[in-house]
C-alpha cells in the first residue's frame, strides 16, 4: 500500500472508464493517481471532498487560448488539459518552446497547422509559432488561393516536419480558405493517413448555403476519411453546421456505420467567435448563412455592427479582431434542441472552441489574477463545459452524470489516444492515472459567463488538480501554480 502525498477523502469517485461510482479515498503521489480505495491510511496532506465528485479533469480538444490568464478560466470551468488542435501551430516545435518557457496552469499540446503551412507556400509569411500571425493575416486573399503543385508540396512538407517535432495531429482550417482544391485536402489527410494521424476540419461551406460549391463542407471531411483512411475530427458540427445538423449528423452516422473514422465535437452556444476578417464574414456573403451585418457584435468595443459599410472599415482596420456571431437562437426551443443533438450524437465530446482574451485597454502582467474588468471573450472559453453538464444532466438533459462526464474527459482521451500514448493515462480516474483531478458539486456546477459578463468563471468547480498540483482550490486559483505539462505525439 502506497501513502500519498495528498489524499482526497470521502468523496463520490466517478471513473468513466471502469464505471466506477461509489464513494471511496484518492491518494495522488509525484502527479499521479496511486490509489482509489476505502479508508486509505493518512497522507501528508489530506482535503476533506464528501458530498463531491471526484473525476478526471477535462481535456478541451479545441482550445485557441495560450495564455495564462485565459487557461485559468478554463481551469476554472474543470479543464486541466487544453489542446490547440483545430487551428494548431506551426512551427510547432516554438509553440511548445514558448508555452514551455512561460509557464502554463493546465496541461498543454498543439496540432500542426495547415493554415499556418499554406500561409507560409501560398503567400510566403513568415510564421512565429503563434495564432497572432494567423488572425493578423486571416481576411488577405493572397493566401485563400488555389495552390499549385510546388505550393503544396512546400506545405506538406512543412507539415510533416511539424508532425516529426511531436505535433498531435493536422489542424484544417478549410473553411477560411475557399479557394483551397479539394485534391490539396486530400493530400494533407493522406499525410495524416500515412503518419497515423489525425486531422480536425474546421468544414468548408456547406452546400446549403453555397449550392456552387466546388465540394460540400461535410461530404469532403467524410470522403477523405473514405478515400485515406485517416482519423478526420470534425470540428464543432454545431457552428459550421448551423440549422443542417441534423443532416449532417446523419451523413456522418452513416459515414461511422460504414467503417470510416469520423469523429464529431460540439459546444453548447447558439453563436460562434472568430476573426471579423474571416472569408465567410464579407458583406456580401453574410446572406449565406442567413446573417445581417448586426449578427456580429465586435469584440474590442461591444459595438453591433451597424452597417455593411462598418463592417467593411472593421474588416480592413482589424481583419483579426475578434467578433461573436449570431448563428443559432438560444432562447428558441428548435435551436436548443439542434444543439443538444450535436452534443449528445454518440461519440461526440464536448470541445470548447474557447478563444483568446480581448483586452480593451492594455494587456495586464500575465499572472494578474483575478482578471481585470478590460477583459472580453466568448462565453464559452469559461463556461462550455460546466454548460454542457448542466444542461446534459440538469436542465432538460437526460444524459446520466458519469456519461456526460465521460464527454468531457474519457472520449477526448481515447479519439486521441493512438497518436498519443500519453492520453492513456488522462480522462480516467485509477490508480496509474496522471493526477489531473476536478472535484465538483454535480448539483451546483454552471455556466455563468454570458455574452454581458462573458470573463465570469463558472460555479461548483470546487478543487482542481493538474499533475497533482492544486490550480484551483475551495473554487480560486491558486497564485503562483503552474504545473502543465506539454503533451506531444509518441
Ligand atoms: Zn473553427
Amino acid at each position: 500500500m502506497n501513502d500519498g502525498d495528498l489524499v482526497l477523502r470521502g468523496g463520490r469517485v466517478i471513473d468513466p472508464e471502469s464505471g466506477l461510482d461509489e464513494v471511496r479515498d484518492v491518494a495522488v503521489r509525484g502527479g499521479t493517481v496511486v490509489e482509489v480505495g476505502d479508508r486509505l491510511p493518512p497522507g501528508r496532506a489530506e482535503l476533506d471532498v464528501a458530498g463531491l465528485v471526484v473525476t478526471a479533469g477535462f481535456v478541451d480538444m479545441h482550445s485557441h487560448v495560450n495564455d495564462i490568464a485565459g487557461l485559468r478560466l478554463q481551469a476554472l470551468d474543470g479543464v486541466t488539459t487544453a489542446l490547440e488542435l483545430e487551428a494548431g501551430m506551426s512551427p510547432v516545435a516554438a509553440a511548445y518552446r514558448n508555452a514551455a518557457a512561460e509557464g502554463r496552469p493546465v496541461n498543454y499540446g498543439f496540432a500542426a497547422s495547415w493554415a499556418l503551412a499554406r500561409m507560409e507556400s501560398v503567400a510566403g509569411i513568415v510564421l512565429d509559432g503563434s495564432l497572432g500571425t494567423f488572425l493578423a493575416n486571416i481576411g488577405s486573399p493572397a493566401w485563400q488561393r488555389p495552390a499549385g503543385p510546388a505550393e503544396i508540396s512546400a506545405l506538406l512538407t512543412r507539415l510533416a516536419a511539424d508532425l516529426a517535432d511531436g505535433a498531435l495531429g493536422i489542424g484544417v482550417l478549410v473553411g477560411y480558405a475557399p479557394g483551397t482544391g479539394p485534391d490539396e485536402y486530400l493530400r494533407v489527410a493522406g499525410l495524416a493517413a500515412e503518419a497515423g494521424a489525425p486531422t480536425f476540419t474546421h468544414a468548408r461551406d456547406l452546400i446549403e448555403m453555397v449550392p456552387r460549391a466546388v465540394i460540400d463542407g461535410a461530404e469532403e471531411i467524410v470522403r477523405a476519411a473514405g478515400e485515406t483512411g485517416a482519423h478526420m475530427h470534425y470540428c464543432h458540427v454545431n457552428s459550421t453546421s448551423q440549422r443542417h445538423i441534423g443532416r449532417v449528423l446523419g451523413l456522418v452516422g452513416r459515414a461511422q456505420a460504414a467503417g470510416a473514422r469520423v469523429t464529431t465535437e460540439a459546444y453548447p452556444y447558439g453563436s460562434g467567435m472568430t476573426g471579423i476578417g474571416a472569408a465567410f464574414l464579407a458583406p456580401e456573403r453574410l446572406a449565406e448563412r442567413g446573417l445581417t451585418p448586426s449578427s456580429l457584435t465586435y469584440a474590442r468595443t461591444g459595438e453591433r455592427v451597424a452597417s455593411e459599410a462598418r463592417l467593411r472599415e472593421l474588416r480592413q482596420a482589424d481583419p483579426g479582431g475578434l467578433a461573436i456571431i449570431e448563428l443559432l437562437d438560444e432562447d428558441d426551443p428548435a435551436d436548443r434542441e439542434l444543439l443538444m443533438r450535436s452534443l449528445t450524437f454518440p461519440g461526440a465530446v464536448v470541445a470548447s472552441d474557447a478563444m483568446p482574451l480581448t483586452w480593451t485597454g492594455p494587456a495586464p502582467d500575465p499572472l494578474t489574477w483575478p482578471l481585470p474588468a478590460a477583459a472580453i471573450t466568448h462565453p464559452r472559453t469559461a463556461g462550455t463545459f460546466s454548460r454542457a453538464l448542466r444542461l446534459l444532466t440538469r436542465d432538460g438533459g437526460q444524459v446520466s452524470l458519469a456519461e456526460a462526464l465521460g464527454k468531457c474527459s474519457l472520449a477526448p482521451a481515447q479519439l486521441l489516444a493512438e497518436r498519443v500514448p500519453a492520453m492513456a493515462r488522462k480522462g480516467r480516474l485509477q490508480p496509474g492515472s496522471d493526477a489531473d483531478i476536478v472535484v465538483l458539486d454535480p448539483a451546483a456546477v454552471s455556466d455563468q459567463a454570458s455574452y454581458a459578463d462573458s470573463t465570469r468563471p463558472s460555479a461548483g468547480i470546487r478543487h482542481v488538480l493538474v499533475n497533482g498540483s492544486f490550480v484551483v482550490r475551495d473554487g480560486d486559483i491558486v497564485a503562483g501554480s503552474l504545473p502543465g505539462r506539454a503533451v506531444r505525439a509518441g
